[in-house]
């Protein structure tokens, strides 16, 4: 049986160091906003090449807090309108919804599954502040021309970096593209935490400051709250973690990196379509290795009888959702297709060779 991903497997190439930090605050008694949280966000900035980084809750409250802080600064207005990619994980849109703005959804392009920055340039109204590329399954997005298309326009671009930990194009990491960018330490994703845990990094001294302040209560001292803020913090326990995880992430994304190069090399089954390849190889960390088939419900059936395990990322498009039942009316055969073909392989840094060659040779062997 293979799993899609074993994270008592991943966790324990951390061991004894992540169960030793882990002790090691419970005995400190001090569990919010001490130094390991200074020291990850410290850290965190330094690898992304970032001013600064401010810990939160989650990749949800990353996103929010960015979009509010920039409300509470002046810098957009509610009604105001967001871009941002058709077939994100829903958490891009509902971020910007929960800020009170207005996501605009455009189709993505359909070879890499990114965003598309001809029609972000489309999509540009006299409402537009900001766009939101989303690195989905690991891939940047093409930052070079999105930031000469924002710059012409005087768009923010809010970077969502949940899939994109360590990715990096042009010199430049993911977190560093973009005004501000939002990430998420949700257990699963390329750098987890043993919970939830998020944070966002820029170089804007004023907006780190206000997404601390609203992140906390929408204050800076003790019972004085000049904003509306809400509770979301990073905690010491999940700072330890990720203190002790983030000096692997780079071995941890080679090693996804070349699993994926098993599989787009063993894969020779037709059936199966790769998304376009990646011309700089840093550019994707494969969070997600996505395959494509018309026939991707049978295909899953298909490894599951053959014990590999996969999912779909992600069955429902957001404008398909009850809860965004606004954007029903939109015709987004792009992003439809990609939900309806796209299935995820078994990838992370615990997998063994023989793992990945017998996902391989079951793959060839549907027909
Ligand atoms: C995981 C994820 C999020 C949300 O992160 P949480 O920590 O679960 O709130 C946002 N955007 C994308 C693209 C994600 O994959």
């Amino acid at each position: 049986m293979v799993k899609y991903l074993d994270l008592r497997r991943v966790n324990a190439l951390y061991e004894p160091a992540l169960s030793q930090e882990v002790a090691r605050v419970v005995e400190s008694g001090w569990y919010l906003s001490g130094e390991e949280v200074g020291r990850f966000e410290q850290r965190w900035a330094q690898y992304c090449g970032t001013r600064h980084c401010v810990g939160c809750g989650n990749g949800l409250d990353a996103l929010t807090l960015i979009l509010m802080a920039y409300i509470s600064l002046g810098r957009m207005e509610k009604g105001d309108e967001v871009i941002v990619a058709a077939n994100t994980y829903i958490a891009s849109i509902l971020a910007i919804i929960r800020a009170g703005l207005k996501p605009v959804l455009c189709e993505p392009e359909a070879s890499t599954a990114n965003v598309d920055v001809e029609v972000v340039e489309r999509c540009i109204t006299e409402r537009t502040r900001a766009v939101m590329p989303v690195h989905l399954y690991g891939r940047m997005c093409r930052m070079e021309q999105l930031t000469k298309v924002a710059k012409m326009h005087g768009l923010l671009i809010v970077e969502d970096c949940a899939q994109a930990h360590g990715a990096a194009v042009g010199g430049k990491k993911a977190g560093a593209w973009g005004h501000a960018a939002a990430f998420s330490f949700y257990p699963g994703k390329n750098l987890g935490a043993l919970g939830d845990a998020g944070a966002v990094t820029t170089d804007d001294d004023a907006l780190a400051e206000r997404v601390r302040m609203l992140a906390n209560y929408g204050s800076s001292k003790k019972y004085v709250h000049p904003f509306v803020g809400v509770n979301s913090r990073l905690d010491e326990v999940q700072a330890a973690v990720l203190n002790v995880k983030m000096d692997g992430l780079d071995a941890d994304n080679k090693r996804r990196r070349n699993i994926a190069e098993l599989y787009i090399n063993g894969i020779t089954n037709t059936e199966v379509l790769f998304p376009a390849r990646e011309v700089e190889v840093s550019a994707h960390v494969y969070h997600i290795f996505a395959v494509f088939s018309p026939r991707r419900d049978v295909l899953q059936a298909y490894l599951k009888r053959k014990e590999i395990e996969t999912l779909i990322h992600y069955p429902i498009p957001p404008h398909r959702q009850e809860a965004l039942a606004e954007f029903s009316d939109l015709h987004l055969p792009i992003t439809e297709k990609i939900h309806s073909e796209e299935l995820s392989l078994p990838i992370s840094a615990a997998m063994t060779d023989e793992e990945v060659s017998s996902v391989v040779d079951v793959v060839n062997s549907f027909g």
